[in-house]
């Protein structure tokens, strides 16, 4: 009997949970839907509320653990093992068995993988070149020249952000403005020899247009140089597979074509699991080792980590893993098989409305639209007019920029629809509400961007020139882009602990003219402002 059996415990805290998920509850009421077929981007419905009952008790079963560590807590390696085979059987990935097989890695969604799959190819360039003078490998500094990855304008913004943070140079490579496909020559032109380029990707199917690159003719002129490939297949990989009739349907994008060395799946998209899960598989584990980091040179634990975060949930793994067993292929495919009737009946609508035109020739559930340039001007619609007249029958369609390429040609702005399978139930709806904005809407010009920037450079310095005003706005601090965010994005005030409608709400078609018309860098910056201040507390609300 020590002194300290006699010591009491000092009492624990006493918890104010009370009202908190009412609280909570109110917060979620105020979110756009997630469920219902509504909201046409950012949200992958496969209308099975059995599906998210089964995906949130596994979140729950696994809640207190640490991913970080597959050695401690060994069911995380048991259903990442599973989730990543699941992943390589759908993609045609052989076993890893030999040094070529395909092995992988879940990650926390599409941003994570393409970073990964970019570190991957750069620390493979690395190792392979020639080690320096005193013996020590190269680094990006001592190689004497800009690392490269090669890609088409329409690759995903993960990748400028993967090579932003990597310090590699992101070369980006004109579409075909009619198909919006990538062009073989075309990147084969800016991959030259080569000898400096890290990795080519090509998208199946690229985000912003839903079309499939030439994966096969890009992949067989990158590895006859030795340079390897990533297909981004985040949006694609979970739902191309199981298409109807996809032998015929959907050209060949995964490890069947061999100069494919990496892909991207999301499962936290048509793999329906909540967010945070995506894969990323690579060929030859020699290759894929360089994915990961280890580090033994500190006082701590020796820390070896597959992914970018350390510590980590693995609730999301589990959710995904209990998901892809629950749907299975046969799953898949029928889910799947709601998907493609959905977006057949959502081009048949589109295709019958004068004015407007589906950009490209899109394989799978994402379709963009743009102006018919082909009808007189009081004949045509203007995607941006008219998704912001489709929004008042309350269906959420995504404005999409219009775009100049490094060679001038122009992808016109368009609007996006992702198509998911609960869109099946709501596609009659959908297509009134699409038939009748389009009558309401058809002749009307979206507001011209040269003169919604005028506009407001006016306001904010009357008499400057355009031009000098713009340049002004060169290198903006905190307070006046905030200034400038609350006159266009929020048209007119801070909203943040009001009842006003929250960012995005309004009609898009003048802030996606803004967007087009600004200078990237101020664009850029405002975004920036926008994004920081919605997390800043609010001075004097109830919630500071
Ligand atoms: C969604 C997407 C990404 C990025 O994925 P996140 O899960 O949003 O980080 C990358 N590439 C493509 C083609 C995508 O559709």
């Amino acid at each position: 009997m020590s002194a300290l059996d006699d010591t009491p415990l000092p009492a624990p805290p006493v918890l104010r949970a009370e009202g908190i998920l009412d609280r909570l509850a109110a917060l979620r009421a105020a979110d756009a839907p997630t469920h219902g077929g509504r909201v046409l981007s950012y949200v992958y419905d496969p209308d099975l509320a059995e599906l998210d009952a089964l995906a949130g008790d596994a979140i729950r079963a696994v809640q207190p653990l640490n991913a970080l560590d597959p050695t401690t807590f060994s069911s995380v390696a048991v259903m990442e093992r599973e989730l990543v085979s699941f992943a390589r059987d759908m993609l045609h990935g052989t076993g890893a068995q030999d040094a070529s097989g395909v092995v992988g890695t879940v990650t926390s969604g599409g941003t994570e993988s393409c970073l990964l799959a970019v570190k991957t190819a750069r620390d493979a360039f690395l190792a392979a070149q020639p080690a320096q003078a005193d013996g020590s490998p190269r680094t990006l500094a001592t190689l004497g020249f800009a690392l490269r990855v090669v890609a088409p304008t329409t690759v995903h913004a993960a990748f400028h952000k993967a090579a932003a943070y990597l310090g590699l140079e992101l070369v980006l490579v004109p579409v075909d403005p009619a198909s919006c496909r990538a062009d073989p020559a075309a990147l084969a032109e800016a991959v030259g020899d080569g000898r400096d380029v890290a990795l080519v990707v090509v998208s199946a199917p690229s985000y912003p247009h839903g079309v499939v690159d030439p994966v096969e003719e890009v992949a067989a002129a990158a590895s006859a140089l030795g340079v390897p490939v990533h297909v981004d297949a985040c949006v694609g990989g979970w739902v191309l597979p199981f298409w109807p009739d996809a032998a015929a349907q959907v050209p060949v994008f995964d490890f069947r074509v061999p100069g494919v060395t990496s892909i991207s799946a999301d499962v936290h998209k048509y793999g329906y699991a909540p967010k945070g899960t995506s894969v990323l598989l690579t060929r030859d584990r020699d290759r894929q080792r360089h994915q990961l980091f280890a580090t033994t040179r500190w006082p701590g634990y020796p820390v070896v980590n597959s992914t970018i975060m350390g510590s980590k949930s693995a609730g999301p793994l589990a959710a995904a893993w209990a998901v892809t067993q629950a749907l299975g292929v046969p799953g898949y495919q029928a889910v799947t098989a709601r998907c493609a009737g959905a977006t057949s009946a959502l081009h048949e609508v589109l295709g019958s409305i004068e004015g407007l035109r589906v950009v490209g020739l899109p394989v799978g559930p994402l379709v963009a639209v743009a102006t018919d340039e082909s009808v007189p001007a009081d004949r045509r619609i203007d995607p941006h007019v008219w998704s912001d007249a489709v929004r008042a029958s309350g269906f959420v369609l995504q404005p999409q920029p219009g775009f100049t390429q490094p060679d001038g040609s122009r992808l016109p702005h368009t609007t996006h629809f992702t198509v998911t399978p609960v869109t099946a139930g709501v596609v009659g709806g959908l297509g009134a509400a699409l038939l009748d904005a389009a009558e309401a809407v058809r002749g009307v010009p979206r507001p011209d961007p040269q003169q919604v920037l005028a506009g407001l450079l006016a306001t904010l310095a009357p008499g400057v020139e355009p031009t000098d005003a713009v340049a002004a706005l060169g290198s903006l601090d905190s307070a006046t882009a905030w200034e400038l965010v609350q006159r266009t994005v929020l048209g007119g005030a801070d909203t943040r602990g009001g009842d006003a409608p929250e960012p995005g709400t309004g009609p898009m078609a003048p802030l996606l003219a803004l967007v087009e018309a600004l200078p990237p860098a101020v664009s850029e910056r405002l975004l920036v402002e926008l994004i920081a201040r919605l997390a800043e507390p609010v001075p004097g609300s109830a919630e500071d």
